[in-house]
Parts: C-alpha cells; sequence; structure tokens
C-alpha cells in the first residue's frame, strides 16, 4: 500500500464520519420537506400546491393540495398534510402568505395524506363530513403504517385529529367564516364515502379535494364511480373558475370536463365487459388508457377497473 493509498483511506474514513455526524444533525434538526409552489387566486385565496408523487423517503408524505383561505381575523386551511412535520410545514408555508391564525381547519377526506397533519394546528376548529370523522376513527391506524411504510419511518406524533363540526351526506350548507362566505358541500360518496367540497362563491372556487386530480389517475379503490361522475356534473354547473383539485396543477372548466368524460368512458367499457361475461384482464385490453397510463400513479389502473367492475356487479342486482 503506498502512502497515498493510506493517505486516501484515512479520508474516506474521516469523510464517512462526517457523513454520519451530518445525518444525526438531520434527524435531530427534523427532516426536510420539497417547497409548495404558492398559486394565488386573489388577495384572500391562495394554494399550496404540494408534490403529486406517491409518499415515498424524499417527500415524506408530503404530496396534496393545501388551499388558504384568508379571512379578516383569521383563517381557513383546507387539507393539512400526512404527518404532523408535514402539517408544521404546511403552517409555515402559511405563515409566509399572512401572519393571521389558522382558526378552522378542513379536511375533505378521510385519506390520511390529506388530514395527519391536523396535529399541527391543535386547538382549531376541525371540519369534516360526518362520513369523514367515521372513517378516521376507524381507518387511521392503517393509514398510519401505510405513511410509515412508504416513507421508511416511524411518526410517534402523528395522531388523528378529528372534525368537532361535522356535515351529512347530501348537504349544502352555507355560512359565513371570518368574513367569507363558504358553502360545505357533501355530495353522495364519490372518491370516498365521505367527501366535502368546499365551494366559495364570491372568489368562483371550488376546493374539491381528490374529487378533482391533475396530473395523477384517479383512485377509484374507496370510491363510487358512478356517483361521483354526476358529482363532476354537478361541479360544472357552479359557475366556478378555479377548481383546486386535492393533487396537481388547478384545473379549468374544461379539465374538469375532460376527467368527467375519460371517467365516463372507462365505466362505460368496464360495463360493457361485465355484460358480455369478460375477465378484468380483457377488459383491460379493450380500454383506450391514452389519457392515464403516463400519468403519475398509473399503477392504479388494474384497481380501478376492479372497483368498477363490482360496483357494476352489484348495481346489476338490484336492476
Ligand atoms: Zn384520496
Amino acid at each position: 500500500m503506498s502512502a497515498n493509498d493510506l493517505l486516501w483511506e484515512k479520508l474516506v474514513r474521516r469523510l464517512g464520519v462526517l457523513i454520519a455526524f451530518l445525518a444525526l444533525g438531520a434527524a435531530a434538526y427534523g427532516q426536510t420537506f420539497p417547497e409548495p409552489r404558492t398559486f394565488k387566486v386573489n388577495d384572500r385565496v391562495y394554494v399550496l400546491l404540494g408534490p403529486i408523487q406517491h409518499a415515498n423517503k424524499i417527500n415524506q408524505g408530503y404530496m396534496i393540495n393545501s388551499t388558504v383561505i384568508v379571512g379578516d381575523k383569521g383563517v381557513i386551511l383546507v387539507d393539512s398534510g400526512g404527518s404532523d412535520e408535514v402539517g408544521r410545514h404546511i403552517a409555515t408555508a402559511v405563515r409566509r402568505i399572512t401572519d393571521k391564525p389558522v382558526t378552522h381547519v378542513v379536511n375533505t377526506h378521510h385519506h390520511g395524506d390529506h388530514y395527519f397533519g391536523n396535529v399541527a394546528f391543535e386547538g382549531a376548529t376541525f371540519i369534516s363530513s360526518e362520513m369523514c370523522r367515521k372513517m378516521v376513527r376507524e381507518t387511521s391506524h392503517e393509514w398510519l403504517e401505510l405513511m410509515e411504510r412508504d416513507i421508511g419511518r416511524k411518526l410517534p406524533e402523528t395522531k388523528p385529529l378529528t372534525a368537532g363540526v361535522i356535515y351529512p351526506e347530501g348537504t349544502r350548507t352555507e355560512t359565513l367564516i371570518h368574513g367569507v362566505r363558504v358553502v360545505f358541500w357533501v355530495p353522495r360518496g364519490s372518491h370516498t364515502i365521505g367527501d366535502l367540497l368546499v365551494h366559495l362563491p364570491d372568489d368562483k372556487v371550488l376546493v374539491a379535494g381528490d374529487v378533482l386530480v391533475s396530473g395523477v389517475v384517479p383512485t377509484f379503490q374507496d370510491g363510487f364511480v358512478k356517483n361521483w361522475i354526476q358529482t363532476l356534473d354537478e361541479i360544472q354547473t357552479l359557475g366556478v373558475e378555479h377548481f383546486v383539485p386535492g393533487h396537481g396543477d388547478l384545473m379549468t372548466l374544461d379539465d374538469v370536463t375532460a376527467l368527467r368524460e375519460a371517467m365516463l368512458r372507462f365505466y362505460s367499457v368496464v360495463k360493457e365487459g361485465f355484460r358480455k361475461g369478460q375477465s378484468e384482464s380483457e377488459i383491460r385490453k379493450s380500454l383506450d388508457l391514452s389519457s392515464w397510463d403516463k400519468l403519475e400513479r398509473s399503477y392504479v389502473i388494474g384497481r380501478n377497473i376492479n372497483r368498477a367492475y363490482l360496483e357494476i356487479e352489484r348495481d346489476s342486482f338490484n336492476e
């Protein structure tokens, strides 16, 4: 071994120690999260556009959009993120927009990536649909396990905080919060059994949770496809200009129409296949997936066929 080699070995060892030290430091000072892109709708409505990839080691469970509604005395936040840490990360992003306190947190549905951040807003009024609260109570442990698995570490401080204010299915409730007119709309189960959409009629904004998505394939797994298409029909009649999806960029009315058409085509082909007695893999071959198979989360397509198939089969018993 030459003197050069020895020197090199020493250097590598030192570098190793340095890296270990830095890693420890990172663990001690918490994770870093991707920064959201902020989209300003008007002087009081801002959208924090989060990463669209499924939870992973890089985004650490930060994978949703949050909407910041700045009223005269406080902030209404829609969707809080996938862990206590993501919630604090979102809180920091809110503080860059306004120093008013977050007094209300709305959860659009019971999928963990949208509500586990509630812990970071303790003391706020939490709002969801009635079914969302029930589902959070029943499924939060499963969602937490999934999240911990996907990001590769434990989240000991992440606890499910459920809503104190709930709205039942099939209702639209108009209310005034901090001077902002807000309509809480709970359609028939669409993306999930308990979706809550937030309509701001004076701002021409609809915050739709995952009833709308852009750049990612909609996930049918907990959904009701037929109702969902009906909800998309209604969404198009609200006179909204800015549609905020749960994941991905803001949408226009044309985008909503395109999503509705894609979902209807999908549903119709699965239904046709069911009537012909085709298997799910045969149905897959007759689907035109060109608008979906290049998007983020295209791996859900197979599960989507399965979910639509089961729904159609169930409906067929009642025909
Ligand atoms: Zn979801």
